[in-house]
């Protein structure tokens, strides 16, 4: 489609209403898995759904995070509107077959990133067969493939904000304030072999302040979905707002840490500082895990950033000498380092390919960023991903590897460029790639001893702080390190028995900690630790194996759902509480919002 063409299709898209409005019935669902194996419809065992092993501690065998996180995007949709509206996560093939022949959904959306196209474009072709009168919509990163139109059969692409599009379709209110769901970040983690557990008090709830980011880097998919350079939607202007909201989500699930799932959360000057003052006056120790460009974070200081609670941040780090904006003037490894010495976890967040890398100065390009020794460190391939300025240069150039040589399913930047770089030939990219991985790890060792080490220093620095609210978040941070952290170390200490630097690194951590904390720690952690060695040389056995690990399905409804479903129930003479499951799935649950 030419770009007049695609810009009226999708101006009519916005325009189509839905004639039974709120009575809509609609189904979201995210693309069907299992997801870490190869298939035909575009699942790569290297592209599991598990953000922090796949893009981050892909090389750290047992101790890799693992973590699922679930699919927000479709959560805020559910949680903004107010027809019956069902989500189905992480669903297997039969699951979403089922659910669509059992309901009568007038509407069903798919939210997936391009690497899925090949199970939207199955997901479609299943609704044609199983319900032919619905509307199907398809949103996400998806929606920047310029030639998406062709290849699935769906009725309407949403460019952007999905809540915006479905508050019009269905004649909702657009710019009514926006409900923001009480959920977990992540469930079912695992490192060393052992379950993480999800309990509320010690895993963040996420938080959505707003979407897109005006920096507009030019391989920033996530900003360019949102309009790119200078644009941006806040979902809570004000930190009174943003205060509101989070004070509910605390209450309701119990949680005292938000992982702030926004691009460049720091960028809202006024109102992370109007945040900050109502945290001071509310005495609220929350802990908040952002996402900040490297300049932003330099124009506040440690005590701003401290009394924030902030206590990790994802920053890009991109390539020594490279000319992004948001890194000019910055010492990226020293502004690591005092991050990392005031208790804030640093991930780093690398980029191999640029356009000065070539095969000559990638080993002193990895050993730069590996110097960072930042508790996590990403690495990813300089992607050409449609909509981003970067895509751009490569189609006008004509550099793009058409698909029928180099599948969308592969172009998730952990595997091979999707264009012709100038100096970085033969599919060597992936080996620069695994090269980085390893050596970080090699040098710096596991994410989580470098994740220990950093929180006892934030301890030791911080537990006399003349305000009580900071030294409560610090003590509440570092509280795993009295016994299970502790033992996590001992058991490092062992596994690295041969590897003098490193088991002399987690002997000194150990003695550090045993400092801090005392008898009972050096009682409890050898006790904890010969189970978590044990566990952690399962988990080696089961990688070894070719053990990998998919999420549960999850089934929720929003109370409209939920009082159609009761309203069935009731005309059909089936007592509510008995409410019947679709075999091989949950019962639904209802999606809280606040
Ligand atoms: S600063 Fe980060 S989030 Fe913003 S455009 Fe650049 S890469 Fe994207």
């Amino acid at each position: 489609m030419n770009p007049v063409d695609q810009h009226e299709a999708s101006m009519a898209q916005n325009n189509i209403r839905s004639p039974k409005g709120s009575q809509t019935r609609i189904l979201l669902s995210s693309v069907f898995g299992p997801y870490a194996r190869d298939d035909e419809y575009g699942s790569r065992r290297i592209n599991p759904m598990e953000l922090y092993h796949n893009q981050v501690t892909r090389a750290q065998g047992g101790f890799s995070l693992r973590m699922f996180h679930r699919t927000f995007g479709l959560m805020m949709i559910q949680a903004n509107i107010e027809a019956p509206c069902t989500l189905l996560d992480f669903p297997s093939q039969e699951r979403f077959i089922a659910e669509i022949r059992e309901t009568d959904y007038d509407v069903i959306g798919i939210g997936a990133i391009i690497p899925n196209v090949g199970k939207v474009k199955k997901m479609c072709e299943l609704i044609r067969q199983c319900r032919p009168h619905a509307l199907i919509v398809v949103g996400g990163h998806i929606a920047a493939k310029d030639d998406i139109s062709q290849i699935i059969d769906a009725d309407v692409i949403v460019r952007g904000d999905g809540i915006r599009w479905f508050r019009r379709f269905l004649g909702e209110a657009e710019d009514a304030a926006i409900g923001h769901p009480a959920v977990l970040s992540g469930f079912g983690g695992r490192i060393m072999g052992i379950n993480i557990g999800d309990r509320p008090s010690g895993t963040a709830a996420i938080l959505i302040p707003s979407v897109g980011c005006p920096v507009g880097c030019n391989f920033c998919s996530t900003s360019a979905l949102f309009g790119g350079k200078g644009n941006f939607i806040n979902f809570y202007e004000t930190g009174d707002e943003l205060f509101a909201v989070m004070s509910r989500i605390a209450a309701k699930l119990k949680t005292r840490s938000f992982f702030v799932l926004d691009e460049n959360f720091l960028l809202h000057r006024k109102r992370a500082l109007r945040l900050l003052e109502l945290m001071e006056t509310h005495q609220k120790s929350w802990s908040l895990y952002v996402f900040s460009s490297a300049r932003v974070l330099e124009s506040y200081t440690i005590e701003q950033l401290t009394g924030l609670g902030i206590g990790w941040v994802w920053m890009g780090l991109e390539g020594e000498n490279s000319d992004y904006q948001k890194l000019r003037g910055v010492d990226t490894r020293r502004l690591a380092q005092r991050l990392q010495a005031h208790g804030i976890r640093i991930l780093g967040s690398s980029i191999i390919g640029l356009e000065d890398h070539n095969p000559e100065n990638i080993g002193a390009i990895i050993d730069h960023a590996v110097s960072h020794n930042t508790v996590f460190h990403q690495f990813m391939l300089y992607t050409a991903n449609p909509g981003t300025p970067l895509y751009e240069t490569h189609r006008r150039a004509g550099t793009i590897i058409p698909e029928t040589e180099f599948p969308a399913a592969d172009a998730h930047g952990q595997y091979r460029f999707n264009y012709r770089h100038k100096n970085i030939q033969n599919g060597d990219e992936e080996r620069f790639l695994l090269e980085a991985f390893r050596r970080d790890f090699e040098i710096n060792g596991p994410s989580l001893a470098r994740l220990i080490e950093v929180l006892l220093k934030g301890w030791l620095r911080y537990k006399k702080h003349p305000d009580k609210r900071i030294r409560n978040r610090f003590a509440w941070e570092v509280f795993p390190l009295r016994s299970t952290y502790a033992a996590a170390v001992w058991a490092m200490k062992k596994w690295y028995r041969n590897n003098e630097r490193l088991a002399g690194e987690m002997a000194a951590l150990l003695t550090d900690i045993y400092a801090a904390f005392g008898w009972i720690t050096r009682i409890a952690a050898p006790l904890i630790g010969r189970f978590a060695y044990r566990s952690l040389q399962k988990e080696e056995a089961r990688l070894a194996e070719g053990r990998t690990y998919e999420p549960v399905s999850i089934y929720e409804k929003n109370a409209a759902a939920l009082a159609l479903e009761s309203a069935a129930l009731a005309r059909a003479k089936v007592p509510i509480l008995e409410a019947p499951r679709i075999s091989g799935s949950p019962a639904p649950v209802a999606s809280q919002s606040v």
